[in-house]
């Protein structure tokens, strides 16, 4: 493991210049490398994990000269080359439709399997949950993603509160509420009388008073808001992100905030400690998970590979993280361990010098194009 930091160290500390001109020089040199590493089971030996806000777009803007460094990861005909994924915290849109977006941003095809989101795993509860009403929460399309998954009985929590009068008495103050949503007159699930078994927070809340008001009403009743109290339903976040870099200068209050002023405020109101449960990273099994898509990408690029016996077993021997966020992503890739190693980039959350003290990385580059630079280079130079 030191010699591979070592190699990636050496990479890194090639600058950006003197490698496009390697590649100016040695164009045809460096293609055979990467083709060679293309057509043989070589190319099994690696893939890539990248975070989204702060690496590769802020707000819909793209950074750091991702468009280029992603197409470098695909062949001439457009083809997937090196199996790669967006492992995000964010979310609140079906996979299908970040997928969507993101080729339109980046320039390239994306399928839907290449985008694991926070509320990704959320898809292996639909079975305890089946024909239980739930509440999806956040912004963006928290119940259409949860209706994608499987679920039957899904209501957001914009939809859910308005069925309750005076739930929220801060509502006739919200000036800024110019457009109502389209809800029904009735609604779909008699919400007076059935309880809600589940609240799925998928995204950050838009809405913090109402949500937090609305949340302690069904958490602390057993599912029923304005009844007695009751046993705390399942809560599910889909990140523990503190804070995000978004489009303005200083970072953003995420999921993992609203995390805190709920749980603070829930455990004043009630004489027992909020239960939840928190997925994305840093949760290791959020990149067991990755790990596995990333394993069948490959699979999928090279499907002569199968027919191996030996190869059929073959874990990836290295996955590069590639994140800006030390706590979220390099803490993830460090708690997971081999075959993860960690990217930070200087684009979001971190800005330092060096590396980050608490959660160091295996290599520090300033941008994701650097970031690919010097894992092509080194996984070509093996
Ligand atoms: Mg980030």
């Amino acid at each position: 493991m030191r010699g591979f930091r070592a190699a990636l160290a050496r990479a890194a500390s090639r600058s950006r210049a003197e490698l496009q001109t390697a590649q100016r020089r040695h164009p045809s040199d460096l293609a055979h490398r990467l083709s060679h590493s293309g057509a043989s089971p070589a190319s099994l030996s690696f893939g890539i994990a990248f975070d989204i806000d702060g690496v590769i777009l802020r707000g819909r803007s793209p950074i750091g000269g991702s468009p280029q460094a992603i197409r470098r990861l695909y062949s001439e005909d457009g083809s997937l080359k090196i199996p790669f994924l967006f492992l995000t915290n964010g979310g609140g849109v079906p996979e299908h439709k970040r997928a969507l977006e993101l080729s339109e941003l980046l320039g390239v095809h994306i399928s839907p399997s290449q985008v694991v989101h926070g509320h990704s795993p959320y898809r292996e509860l639909v079975n305890r949950f089946e024909d239980d009403l739930i509440i999806a929460v956040g912004k963006g399309e928290p119940a259409a993603v949860m209706t994608d998954y499987g679920f039957r009985k899904v209501l957001s929590i914009d939809e859910y509160s308005s069925y309750f009068r005076d739930i929220d008495p801060l509502a006739p103050f919200k000036k800024w509420i110019v457009q109502k949503a389209d809800h029904k007159v009735h609604p779909s699930y008699d919400v007076f009388e059935e309880r809600v078994k589940g609240v799925f927070v998928l995204s950050d809340p838009v809405d913090w008073g109402r949500d937090l008001q609305v949340l302690c009403d069904i958490l602390s009743t057993g599912g029923l808001p304005g009844s007695g109290r009751g046993d705390q339903p399942p809560l599910y976040f889909a990140s523990d992100d503190l804070e995000y870099q978004a489009a303005f200068p200083s970072e953003r209050l995420g999921m993992g905030a609203f995390r805190i002023a709920l749980e603070s405020i829930f455990n004043q109101v009630n004489d027992h400690q909020l239960k939840y449960i928190s997925y994305g990273k840093p949760n290791p099994f959020v990149f067991k998970n990755a790990a596995n898509i990333l394993e069948k990408l490959a699979m999928s690029i090279y499907p002569c590979l199968l027919q191996t016996k030996e190869l059929k077993d073959q874990h990836l021997s290295t996955i590069y993280m590639i994140g800006d966020n030390p706590k979220v992503d390099i803490n993830g890739a460090l708690k997971a361990g081999p075959p993860w190693l960690s990217v930070l980039t200087r684009t979001g959350v971190f800005r330092g010098k060096d590396n980050d003290p608490h959660f160091p990385a295996d290599l520090v580059v300033d941008t994701v194009e650097d970031a690919i630079n010097c894992i092509l280079e080194k996984e070509c130079i093996q």
